[in-house]
């Protein structure tokens, strides 16, 4: 992969320029939320100053040239994730929403009492909850694949734990917390062999995988947009056109209907019957701008500069006394996690941020997992195509000095 021009990237982030506590921000958050280029900010802005209207229904230029951005976001989300058809894209505010919607708009239709539902204990509560509040109504099974001591799950497991009672199995393609990537589509093959769809929470794969949903041959993938170099708010959720096309909508209102009368109501067709509303149009069409900005660096160059900066993560803070690694060394994204002994995560993340390093302290929304360790959270470095070796090298030599505080 040809070396990437980091300073250049850097300058289409504005929010990089500034200090923080008076010293250089080194942001190091990335999993929780990337920054924003200016390319997706214009785009904001641009919407709103040059043709804000409401999309689909109305006549008129502005109208139009709102409805023509927002669909183009559609289209090139069917690219960035190779999914057969524009139809297949559903936009929602995130990968929280896009989860809920299928427990919703599937597991509310097609769950019977005594079915299972199978996800992982790496899953973020995302891929939990919605999944406990669907089981409850319907009388369904919660199962867990467990995680070795390196964080990653086996297919041996999933194949142990998978039943023809299973009806849907839903995994994270990338660990939040650990950067563990898992083998979705070998898990996807053992899921279909029992008749049951595979969900993808791509919430972190977005930005630092390559995501092919007909490839994975997954039913469903949902994601963030804010993960990936967009705004906020606003995601999107792949479904493949049959399974989308049993599904009942559960949000009703304006866009979603074909047909209204007290009496009947029948309902569009995909995406729009899982559209409810006026969509967060301004944000949708920044969100085409991310992906675009992804393509034109190239993801494989990304991956290749996220992946040399984990590993110099690695032998760096290896250095750091008393540091312990969580989660699997290797075939992960940008994800460094651990702990420090004798050093809360919570004063350690204080003591960083008083240096302008930002990193994420606590459990990251995956509860069972850290339990799972015996920990109540980790500190976690997360990085992104702007950051740098030099950043990387300022971290360590910044927790070495932390530790050497605290002994
Ligand atoms: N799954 C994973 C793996 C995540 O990292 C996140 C965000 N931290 C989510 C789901 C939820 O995404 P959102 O909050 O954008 O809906």
């Amino acid at each position: 992969a040809p070396k990437l021009d980091i300073q250049k990237i850097r300058k289409d982030f504005p929010i990089l320029e500034q200090k923080v506590n008076g010293k250089p921000l080194i942001y190091f958050d990335n999993a929780a939320t990337t920054q924003k280029p200016k390319q997706v900010i214009d785009a904001i802005s641009e919407y709103y100053e040059g043709y804000n209207a409401n999309i689909h229904r109305g006549l008129h230029s502005l109208a139009e040239k709102a409805t023509t951005a927002f669909e183009d976001s559609r289209k090139v989300f069917q690219n960035f994730i190779n999914a057969a058809e524009v139809e297949e894209v559903i936009f929602t505010k995130g990968t929280t929403d896009g989860i809920n919607l299928i427990a919703n708009a599937y597991g509310r239709k097609f769950l019977q009492e005594g079915d299972e539902i199978l996800i992982t204990a790496m899953e973020h509560h995302s891929n939990i909850v919605p999944w406990q509040m669907i089981a409850e109504e319907k009388g369904a099974v919660l199962k867990v694949v467990p995680v070795n001591a390196k964080g990653e799950i086996s297919l041996d497991d999933v194949e142990n734990i998978i039943t023809d009672k299973t009806k849907i199995v839903s995994v994270v393609y990338a660990s939040n917390s650990l950067g563990t990537v898992n083998p979705v589509k070998e898990i996807a093959k053992l899921a279909h062999a029992k008749n049951a769809v595979m969900v993808v929470d791509g919430a972190q794969a977005s930005s630092h995988c390559v995501v092919d949903v007909q490839e994975l041959d997954c039913d469903f993938y949902a994601t963030s947009g804010h993960k990936m170099y967009g705004p906020t708010g606003c995601g999107i959720l792949y479904g493949k056109r049959a399974i989308l096309e049993e599904m009942t909508p559960y949000q009703g209102g304006g866009e979603m209907i074909n047909n209204v009368s007290f009496e009947k109501t029948t309902y569009n067709d995909i995406p729009y019957k899982f559209e409810a509303g006026t969509p967060n149009i301004a944000d949708v069409v920044a969100l085409k701008h991310a992906a675009e900005y992804i393509d034109s660096i190239g993801k494989a160059n990304i991956m290749a500069h996220e992946q040399a900066l984990t590993q110099h993560a690695h032998d760096r803070l290896s250095e750091v006394p008393g540091i312990n690694f969580y989660g699997t060394a290797d075939n992960k994204v940008s994800v460094v996690s651990f702990t420090i002994d004798n050093v809360h995560p919570y004063d350690a993340g204080m003591m960083l941020d008083a240096k302008g390093i930002a990193v994420r302290t606590g459990h990251h929304c995956t509860q069972p997992l850290m339990d799972h360790f015996g920990i109540e959270g980790t500190i976690r470095a997360s990085f992104s195509v702007y950051n740098t070796i030099e950043e990387i090298d300022f971290f360590a030599d910044s927790l070495k000095d932390i530790v050497a505080k605290f002994s």
